[in-house]
């Protein structure tokens, strides 16, 4: 068994006095020593927390033991060492930043499918699966057949819906990497007439551990120290290249530069070589970060949060 655990979560639920609301968690947490970050909006939670297994469950016992989050479910990995060495607990007005005040999640969003129905319906007949993440995230992995969208922020959906205009009259099932901007992009669309839109319930995290990920090319990206994990245990595959050399790859890295920042694929070897920059010039670049062989950079010195 692994020593920590890394928990996401996230609720759709009105609470009042979100920032009072923050403002206390994070005292909470400070208390028990958990790190991670955490949203808190008047529409909800969402969060990624680690810490060895005493501090998960003291921090899932004290959420399960307010009223409004007793039913919340936590995804819960086990983990070789913390995936976020800080805990950050921010209010903000939305939990996914979407900026459509009129797209009520908590109304109208998508139907669920869980995982083990996911995985049939996801071939049969009409059934469109839409990759509601952004371009950098399905670049590195995605399921066989998604229709993905070119976008840089979630935000930018709805500038996309003439895009999906097209699949109006077919079964849509979203999917994104747990299940939290799906939410709202189903809401979205059925706030724009498409009548029979789906969601996969946990996104692809939920259906890697209960399916073993079949059909998810490449990997995952996930929003914490790892940048990306492994999906699929039954017929996996590579859809990324590294961004210099070309060469198959799945490593996804931040460019060295701080002022640049990009994430890129670059394989172990081009890391090495190019000091973890996407270009010449950012390797050049005065505030070029030592490349220490991760690709990853904590805030302070300008990392991708
Ligand atoms: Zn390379
Ligand atoms: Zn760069």
């Amino acid at each position: 068994m692994k020593p920590y655990r890394s928990l996401l979560f996230y609720k759709y639920i009105l609470i009042q006095g979100a920032k009072e609301f923050a403002a206390c968690h994070l005292n909470f947490c400070k208390s028990i020593g958990i790190k991670g970050r955490i949203i808190i909006a008047e529409e909800g939670i969402n969060g990624t927390v680690s810490g060895t297994l005493e501090q998960c469950e003291q921090y899932m016992n004290l959420l399960h033991s307010d009223n409004r989050f007793t039913d919340l479910q936590f995804k819960v990995q086990e983990v070789d060492k913390l995936a976020i060495s800080k805990i950050f607990v921010r209010y903000k007005k939305e939990i996914v930043n979407f900026n459509q005040p009129h797209v009520d999640v908590w109304k109208q969003a998508g139907k669920y499918l869980e995982p083990s129905e996911f995985i049939h319906e996801k071939d049969t007949g009409d059934a469109v699966l839409l990759d509601v993440r952004n371009k950098v995230e399905w670049e590195v992995g995605q399921f066989k057949n998604a229709v993905t969208l070119p976008m840089d922020h979630f935000r930018d959906l709805p500038t996309f819906l003439p895009q999906i205009e097209r699949y109006r009259d077919q079964k849509i099932i979203a999917y994104c990497t747990g299940g939290i901007r799906c939410e709202k992009a189903t809401a979205f669309l059925l706030q724009n007439g498409f009548k029979n839109v789906y969601h996969l319930h946990g996104g692809i995290l939920e259906y890697a551990k209960h399916t073993g990920g079949k059909d998810f090319d490449g990997k995952c990206y996930v929003f914490d120290e790892r940048l990306v994990v492994d999906v699929n245990e039954v017929n996996p595959t590579v859809i990324s290249k590294c961004f210099r050399c070309g060469v198959s790859s799945t490593r996804l890295i931040n460019c060295s530069n701080p002022e640049c920042n990009n994430h890129i694929v670059m394989c172990d070897e081009c890391g090495w070589k190019h000091n973890g920059a996407c270009s010449d010039e950012c390797s050049s670049h005065p505030r070029n970060r030592s490349y220490v062989g991760t690709g990853y950079y904590v805030k302070g010195k300008a990392s991708a949060w």
